[in-house]
């Protein structure tokens, strides 16, 4: 471990050494009330977030810059070497009415984004690909960046274009967005293919031979059940939560997420507070309509500036609950949702998919640097170390290990 041994002066002649160690949470109010032995579990072990939608800022954000400590937003580095995250997914996410050449410049342009944001920072970031390269970069300590395309209409129909993705290292695909796709139904909008097309079922046999996740966030629940039936290997919800306790569709049914268990999968539990709270979620759905219309109002409002849109979307929600205008939705929701998907999934079968950078924050957990707030929850709910471990970042891995061996077997 390195020590940075700094030189505080007090008045003009007395210097007093102070010890500041590189890996420890450089803000100690960041994980107060986290007690030591929860801090020592969560730096043991790899913790992984599947989703952040964190490259709208790289891209749009002019200056923006991921070494800073940032007074907005959810991530950064410091805040994530403070919240020890050790891996994380940026999410490529273009818009579901932009279409065609245009969806694929922009992921593109995105892709370039990530790359060129771990470029700038070798010291602290690395790009990785496999479950293996996590493992290593975990003991390099180093945080792994990793990509998933947020919307199958980014492969604008075509498996070629799909392969290349996967070459530029993105790791899994969510079938849909927000709206339905030409061979995909989404959660959010009407049926229009009855589930997967049989163009969208070759579409997950490929992603299986290339070894890129299959992702069921977003998407109708028949497209789901398609999807699994087809599926070789085990999928991922890379950011959803429990319908049983927010009923909103985004969400994953008692069903779905027993279904999942059995293929092997693993629910990653999404933090926005409309699917963390149904009195929340109702209240607000009263007031500005569903989260999905009014992201697309605020986006109008931004000029299509999608950092802007998500980041003044989250301001204005977070003012509300805190002035009484919505329900105060707490991070300990967070927790309610990991165990119920635990009982209905299976202890291997949960992890975390915060949407850091894109959805409203619970309070409590505003950004990366509160991450070891949720080991501690858990530990103290009576989940043993091993089964905590399993949540933060272990059960994920397995999931694409087991991608990874089903890619040769093809
Ligand atoms: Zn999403």
């Amino acid at each position: 471990m390195r020590l940075i041994i700094c030189l505080a002066f007090v008045g003009a002649l007395v210097a007093v050494p102070v010890l500041v160690s590189t890996q420890q949470p450089a803000s100690p109010a960041a994980t107060s009330g986290v007690s030591p032995h929860a801090r020592q579990v969560h730096d043991a072990a790899i913790v992984i977030d599947s989703h952040d939608d964190t490259t709208q800022r790289l891209l749009s954000e002019k200056g923006f810059d991921l070494g800073t400590r940032h007074e907005n937003g959810n991530i950064d580095i410091p805040r994530m070497r403070d919240g020890g995250l050790d891996a994380l997914f940026f999410s490529i996410w273009v818009p579901s009415d932009i279409t065609g050449p245009p969806a694929v410049k922009k992921a593109m342009d995105q892709i370039d984004a990530v790359r060129e944001a771990v470029r700038k920072h070798p010291n602290d970031l690395v790009i990785a690909r496999t479950a293996a390269d996590i493992r290593k970069a975990a003991a390099e300590h180093k945080i792994a960046a990793l990509m998933g395309m947020e919307g199958g209409h980014m492969i604008d129909d075509d498996l070629g274009l799909l392969r290349d993705y996967a070459s530029l290292g993105v790791r899994y695909l969510t079938l849909t967005h927000f709206k339905n796709n030409n061979w995909a139904d989404s959660s959010t909008d009407k049926p229009a293919h009855n589930g997967l097309t049989p163009f969208g079922k070759d579409v997950v046999r490929e992603l299986n031979r290339l070894g890129v996740m299959v992702d069921i966030s977003h998407v109708a629940d028949k497209t789901f059940y398609d999807a699994l039936e087809v599926t070789k290997a085990p999928v991922i919800a890379s950011h959803s939560s429990c319908r049983a306790i927010a009923n909103h569709p985004r969400n994953m049914t008692d069903d779905m997420l027993r279904a999942l268990g059995k293929n092997g999968g693993v629910v990653m539990i999404n933090y926005e507070v409309s699917f963390l709270s149904e009195e929340y979620r109702v209240a607000s759905e009263k007031q500005n309509g569903d989260v999905v219309t009014a992201l697309a109002a605020m986006s109008k409002k931004c000029g299509g500036n999608e950092a802007c849109s998500t980041l003044e979307n989250a301001r204005i929600n977070t003012e509300a609950m805190k002035s009484g205008k919505l329900p105060k939705v707490q991070w300990e929701k967070i927790i309610e949702h990991i165990d119920h998907a635990v009982k209905m999934a299976g202890i291997d079968h949960v992890g975390l998919g915060s949407d850091f950078d894109g959805a409203t924050m619970p309070l409590g957990l505003e950004d990366a640097s509160k991450l070891p707030k949720i080991t501690d929850a858990l530990l103290k709910k009576g989940y043993s170390e091993q089964d905590v471990t399993k949540i933060l970042g272990g059960n994920i891995l397995r999931v694409m290990e087991a991608v990874e061996r089903a890619r040769t077997q093809n």
